[in-house]
């Protein structure tokens, strides 16, 4: 305490007036560490074990709850742990095909999207990792609001168990393609990533997981060294640094040449494919000349193009490719043999590219 000697008024150190919440986001650790930490407190390792399936698998986070815990440990919870949720604030249905788009509330009002995509085998969804994104690319609207913060693991883990729930269904494919650059919050993409085979979980195996990043090829490297068999899908959207670097700032760090060196070397330390994505816009990445120069550029590599008709974004000027420059790029790839899709456009009427509803959302 410190006393000010000039009015006699008792002024407290502020460390002493705020009160510090030192409990733990219990949502974040992974089924090993919540065994190892009730054996450290003198607990059987399999009382870990229930607390990440009622975490985990029956979505319950309240500890008083969980009935097949002693009241010792309900205490004990309560006192040192936390499980934050987010929520559904919004549902949107698509009118032409079946997708529904999701915007989540976090605990401090940010809000981040995800996009549920349904296919003959089953659903695929999008899931957002950050609030916002640094990256800048100049079609994207997710960069139109600017970056905020990291998503953390439970909140990534959020928006799988909110859509399953809310669908009753089980997810069959996850791609983290919503707002955000998954490699810039890597640390907590890659243990989330972890978390999701676990059968007391999601029990979502890696091999149906895709990760898409812009091109941070420090990140790349630093991703293959977990050695997780997830896709990685790389946004390359074009065949030359000059064309990409009026798209994506981040060429001027990491050009083409880095990163499809980054591509092979990712391939040859993991074995799996690798994919990438190619935004057409019209009059500016989509000729045919490009299409060869895309052709050259990837050569007889083992590989998977996605073609992605531009979203139009009404603050940037570019336009989506007309449907005959699509098929005409798309002729020459497989002309060479590269496996090339269209992207089908899903849920135009709703907003589904990334970042578009939670801009609206910010505008409001
Ligand atoms: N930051 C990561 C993942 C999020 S974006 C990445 O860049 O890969 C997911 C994909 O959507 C990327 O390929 C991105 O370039 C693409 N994309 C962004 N804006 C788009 C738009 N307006 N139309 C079509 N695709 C877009």
């Amino acid at each position: 305490m410190n006393i000010d000697k000039k009015d006699n008024n008792i002024l407290i150190d502020k460390e002493e007036t705020q009160e510090f919440d030192h409990r733990i986001n219990i949502r974040e650790l992974n089924i090993r560490e919540l065994q190892d930490y009730v054996a450290e407190i003198g607990y059987p390792k399999y009382v870990g074990t229930q607390i990440f399936d009622w975490l985990h698998r029956k979505s319950v986070f309240n500890f008083e709850n969980m009935t097949n815990l002693s009241q010792d440990m309900r205490e004990h919870l309560i006192q040192n742990f936390v499980a934050p949720v987010i929520s559904i604030k919004r549902k949107l249905y698509s009118n032409v095909d079946d997708t529904i788009k999701y915007l989540f509330e976090l605990s401090d009002g940010e809000c981040v999207e995800a996009v549920v995509m349904k296919y003959k085998y089953g659903y695929t969804l999008c899931i957002s990792t950050q609030a916002g994104c640094k990256m800048g690319c100049k079609f994207c609207a997710s960069s139109v609001c600017k970056f905020t913060r990291n998503l953390s693991i439970s909140e990534m883990l959020d928006e799988i168990m909110l859509v399953e729930k809310d669908l009753n269904t089980k997810i069959l494919n996850l791609v983290l393609m919503g707002i955000g650059e998954p490699l810039d919050n890597l640390d907590n993409v890659v243990k989330f990533l972890k978390m999701l085979p676990c059968k007391y979980g999601l029990n979502l195996g890696l091999r149906r997981v895709t990760v898409s990043t812009c091109g941070l090829v420090d990140k790349i490297y630093e991703l293959m060294k977990y050695r997780l068999p997830v896709t990685l899908s790389i946004s390359l959207h074009a065949t030359t640094d000059e064309v990409r670097d009026k798209i994506m700032p981040v060429n001027k760090k990491w050009n083409i040449e880095s990163l499809i060196k980054a591509a092979d070397d990712y391939f040859n330390y993991t074995s799996r494919r690798v994919s990438f994505e190619y935004v057409l816009i019209n009059e500016l990445n989509d000729s045919p000349e490009q299409a060869l120069e895309l052709v050259r550029l990837l050569g007889d590599r083992v590989c998977h193009v996605n073609l992605i008709p531009l979203n139009d974004i009404k603050e940037r000027n570019f336009k989506r490719s007309i449907p005959e420059r699509v098929f005409a790029f798309q002729k020459i790839l497989r002309k060479y043999e590269i496996n090339t899709t269209v992207r089908r456009e899903l849920g135009a009427d709703i907003r589904a590219a990334c970042g578009q509803l939670r801009r609206k959302e910010r505008e409001n």
